[in-house]
């Protein structure tokens, strides 16, 4: 059925993509979230004719992103995905939690057909404006034969959801897939594979289907790290902790300390890095879990989603 479908279903949340500014040269100064999905595929001559569906999930600058609009977003996805008719889903996102949403959908929902984010690092009022090339690439994309699993698409280069970061605060080509590389690239409209589609098993929409997402934060070792912050966050009634360590997920001792003992009061930790790339290397004598090679952004993801099942 993936095969003979050519619709795709465009869903809409915001972000730069969907930016505005007064001035065709301010690239900073914009207000996210302003145009609506019928004007971003209207800033794309050559989708004009195309099947498409399209839906507006939501309208916010992706940086306030909530666990309610991850929830109707997964929901309306999924409901996308059933449709015969469906070859793929593109959601138009901010790219400052895209890394986040991609996961969060992967883990999900495992797709077998392709879902593909994508964003802009330029609002739609730029002179060198980047959402439109970028929406066109992801429609090419989600109608790819064969294609499975939530991925992005920015720069011409496509990322798995399971790899995807953003790298830098600017540039065009802000995203990167850490020691994975990407996993394909667009060209003139062809998708140019290099490695596997993203895979696993899917959760489920039913994980979160009680929409109680456990309080999860983020703490990070630096010089001179204090264990207040942790012993705060465990009196407020935090459930679970990602530190981003040092190097190999290493921690400041004081650090370690608050942190062993908040996982002895019930919280539970995961250790990370914040290394830009790279995995967190473990030995069986190490009292604190490693979250492997995701990010802490990818990791508080995987920790409210294992409380959500009940770990
Ligand atoms: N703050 C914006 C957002 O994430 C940035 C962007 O889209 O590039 O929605």
């Amino acid at each position: 059925m993936q095969d003979t479908a050519s619709t795709v279903a465009v869903l809409a949340t915001g972000g730069t993509i969907a930016g505005t500014a007064a001035s065709a040269t301010d690239n900073i100064g914009y207000s996210a979230a302003q145009l609506g999905v019928q004007a971003l595929l209207d800033a794309v001559p050559a989708l004009a004719g195309q099947p498409l569906v399209t839906e507006q999930v939501a309208q916010l600058d992706s940086k306030d992103m909530s666990h309610e609009v991850w929830a109707a977003l997964a929901q309306r996805v999924a409901h996308h995905l059933a449709q015969p008719d469906i070859a793929g889903v593109v959601i138009t996102h901010g790219t400052d939690t895209l890394e986040e949403t991609a996961y969060l959908l992967q883990r999900l929902l495992a797709p077998a057909k392709p879902v593909v984010l994508t964003a802009a690092m330029r609002p739609a009022t730029s002179l060198l404006r980047d959402g439109p090339q970028n929406l066109l690439d992801a429609v090419a994309l989600a109608r790819e034969s064969g294609a499975r699993g939530v991925m992005a698409v920015l720069a011409g280069t496509v990322h798995s959801a399971l790899d995807v970061r953003k790298l830098h605060s600017y540039r065009l080509d802000a995203f990167g897939s850490g020691d994975a590389g990407p996993l394909a690239y667009v060209e003139e409209g062809r998708v140019r594979r290099l490695r596997d589609w993203p895979a696993g098993e899917p959760l489920g929409l039913d994980r979160i289907a009680r929409g109680e997402w456990p309080w999860v934060e983020i703490v990070t070792s630096h010089a001179g790290a204090r264990p207040e912050a942790v012993r705060a966050l465990v009196a407020a009634g935090v459930r679970g902790l990602v530190v981003a360590g040092t190097g190999n997920g290493t921690l400041h001792h004081a650090l370690q300390d608050a942190l062993l003992a908040a996982q002895a009061a019930g919280v539970s930790v995961l250790r990370c890095t914040r290394c830009l790339a790279g995995p967190v290397l473990t030995t069986p004598a190490e009292r604190l879990p490693s979250a492997g090679t995701l990010t802490p952004a990818q990791a508080r993801i995987e920790l409210m989603l294992r409380l959500m099942g009940g770990a």
